[in-house]
Order: C-alpha cells, then structure tokens, then sequence
C-alpha cells in the first residue's frame, strides 16, 4: 500500500501533527469534501420532494450514496440502509422501534451507546476477561430465548474483536436477534451482512472517513418492516387527515425530516475511497503498526496495555496507562507535542468502573499513519514514562 499517495488526499496531514484519535474521528480526504462542497455549490436542494431540476439531483445523489453502502455491506436491498446520525441514534432506533419485551444480551465492554438504550430492559452483560466467553454466551442465550444480541465487532477501548459468526450461529439457533455495533469495524475490516446472517447493523460515517453527524442503520427488510416508527412528520408520511396519517415504507419510513444530504452524499464519495483503498489492506496495515508501537514501548515496567499483549488481537488500538500518571496528563503531554490521542473512560464507563480503572490514554490508528509517526509517539511516551 503507498502510504504517501493517499497521505497527500488528506490535507491535515500535510501539517506538522501525529493524528492518532481515528476511532473517535477519522480525518476526511480532498474526495470527500469536494463532494460535500459540490452539494452546497451545485444542487443545495432538498431530495425526494422537489421536482425541479436541482431537487431530483439530489434525490439521485443519495440513492447512488445508498446503493454504495447497500454493495458495501453486501445488503440484499437498497432499501435495507437507514441513513442516520450516528451509531447512537442507529441503536436508539431499534430499541425505541423494536416490538420486543425480551432480554438484551451484551457484552461487559460496550459503549454507553449500547448499553444505556438497552437498560429500559433486562440487559445481561457476558464476560470478555479472556475473550468473548463463548460458553457463557451459548448458555446464557439457551436459558433466554428470544432475546436480543446487541454487540460490538470491535472495542473501542481496547480494539479486541468479538467472535461475531459464532455469536450470529449461536443466537438464532436460540430464536434470538443480533445487532452488530460496527462503529469501529467499518471502515476496518470487511463486513459482509448477507454472509455474517447479521439482522442489524450500525455505523458512524465519521469513524470512516466520512462526514460528521452521519451514519448508517442496516435491518434485514423482514425485521426493519416490523419496526414501529420512530421519529414521524416530514418526509416520513404519504398521506394524513387530522386524526390519523398514513406512512410512506423503507427506508423513507425511518429517515424524517429534511436530511443532511451533503453529510449523505459525502458519506457515499468516503465510501468509494475506502473501497479504493481496500479494507485488508487499511486492517494490515494498522496491525503492522500497532505490532511496531508495542514493540517500542510495552517493556517499559511502568506501562500496562488495557487488552491482550498481542497486538494482532488489538487491531488499530493502544489502550495504555503509565503508572502514577493520569491518562488526560499523558494525553495533554502527548498533545505540546502536536500528537492527538484520547484520554478518559472512553464512554464505557460501566467496564472502568467494574475493574476500579480510572481511564486510559488511547492511540487508535488508522490507514494514513506512517511508521515514523509511531516511532515519535513513542518516544514521547518513553519521556512521560520516565517522569513517574
Ligand atoms: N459504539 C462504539 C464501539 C464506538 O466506538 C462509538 C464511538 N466512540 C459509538 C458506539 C458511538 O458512536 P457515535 O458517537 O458516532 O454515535
């Protein structure tokens, strides 16, 4: 992969920073804000209604954006992708919408955002202390039939995977339901939807490249038609009288509202980059660095790295503390130095909380880093490290 080639895509990176906070937020190539710049300069006109000129261009534009994400997960249907916000509102709208009162089975490492739209039930957090617990799982989904899955591909807080075919198989021999949080897979590693069996899936445009306040809901169309509305008025209804409305159907059904159709189309055009790029290679290469940042710095008898010592196990993450140190102290040192990265609990508060953590600093790579990036980030950590 030429490295340098699709450096020169991002403009930011042209400036003197060491950008490592690509799981909150990945940086946006050139293609991507032309695309949003070509919205608000050639056809800034709402889609789906309009039936002038400008109007049926964006319409078009954001049926060619879904029509990507649809081939991108490999959906059966156009209308399988929801535009979004984000993963929150992804996972918001399922449980809001979902005609369900079973139990809610996570894992004990999700983001707030999959966890807190799930505690108006039962929610039933299995362990990943060595892993996703398998067993724990199989049993759990056997006593609690027909219940919902709602997991993470991989952790924000510390890059470890979940075992989501075994997961998915597990599930429906239980008549249980899966939805897969894929805010840090997406622009990772390959998803295939139709192969995984996954009911539903959800992403944040912006953890891939895209623009910010986007996002994708992918649902089976079986289980998406079953849904109850979610948020209802503009664009959502065909017809109405005073007393009684009658609703249009998928996707339009779940996307209410005038939408953010720069924010969309942008998310098509990051798409197509990443399509570009190829998931293995962009999953390989952050995996080589993160074996090279291990290797620099997880000696040091004052560092400890939150998940396995394997980086391969970690995918893009470095979840780490220094001992005696605070993480938002080693993240502002970090920073004097021009080098972004993450500190605090990473808003899976309940995880931190249970193993008495008070937080980590994390570095979470992505495609655009460079080998020499890692090796000063690591020799600025080996100065904080030498301070405590
Ligand atoms: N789930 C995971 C695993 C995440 O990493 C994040 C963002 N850090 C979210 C959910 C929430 O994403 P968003 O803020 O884009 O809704």
């Amino acid at each position: 992969m030429k490295i340098q080639n699709y450096r020169e895509d991002f403009p930011l990176l042209k400036e003197e920073i060491i950008y490592f906070d690509n799981a909150c937020m990945t940086l946006k190539p050139m293609q991507v804000i032309n695309k949003i710049n070509e919205y608000y300069l050639k056809y800034p006109s709402c889609g789906n209604r309009s039936l002038h000129k400008l109007g049926k261009r964006v319409t078009e534009e954001v049926e060619k954006s879904r029509t990507t994400a649809k081939k991108f997960f490999n959906a059966r249907k156009d209308e399988e992708i929801i535009f979004t916000r984000n993963t929150t509102e992804g996972i918001n709208l399922i449980s809001y919408c979902l005609k369900f009162n079973g139990n809610v089975i996570i894992s004990d490492k999700e983001h707030n955002s999959n966890l807190v739209p799930w505690q108006k039930f039962n929610v039933i957090p299995i362990s990943t202390k060595n892993g996703f617990n398998l067993d724990e799982f199989s049993e759990t989904a056997r006593k609690n039939k027909n219940s919902l899955i709602s997991i993470n591909h991989v952790s924000n807080l510390d890059g470890s995977e979940n075992p989501i075919r075994e997961i998915i198989k597990i599930a429906h021999e239980n008549n249980c339901l899966v939805l897969i949080d894929a805010a840090q897979s997406a622009g990772h590693k390959k998803t295939d939807v139709r192969k995984l069996d996954i009911d539903f899936l959800v992403c944040s445009g912006h953890k891939m490249l895209g623009p910010t306040g986007t996002g994708i809901l992918y649902g089976k169309k079986e289980h998406l038609e079953k849904l109850d509305n979610f948020m209802v008025g503009g664009e959502t209804v065909l017809d109405s009288t005073y007393n009684d409305a009658k609703f249009e159907g998928l996707p339009y059904r779940f996307e209410s509202g005038l939408q953010d159709y720069a924010g969309i189309i942008g998310l098509g055009e990051a798409i197509t980059y990443l399509e570009k790029v190829g998931l293995d290679n962009i999953n390989q290469h952050e995996i080589k660095l993160n074996a090279l940042l291990t290797a620099e710095i997880s000696n040091l008898n004052n560092i400890s790295i939150l998940g396995s010592k394997n980086p391969e196990l970690r995918n893009g993450l470095f979840s780490f503390n220094i001992k005696n140190i605070e993480p938002h102290t080693i993240s502002l040192l970090l920073d004097k130095n021009d080098i972004m990265t993450r500190s605090g609990m990473h808003c899976c508060h309940a995880w931190f909380n249970k193993n008495k953590i008070n937080g980590s600093c994390r570095i979470s790579l992505y495609f655009y880093n460079t080998e020499d990036e890692v090796k000063s980030a690591a020799d600025e950590i080996k100065k904080i490290a030498r301070l405590s």
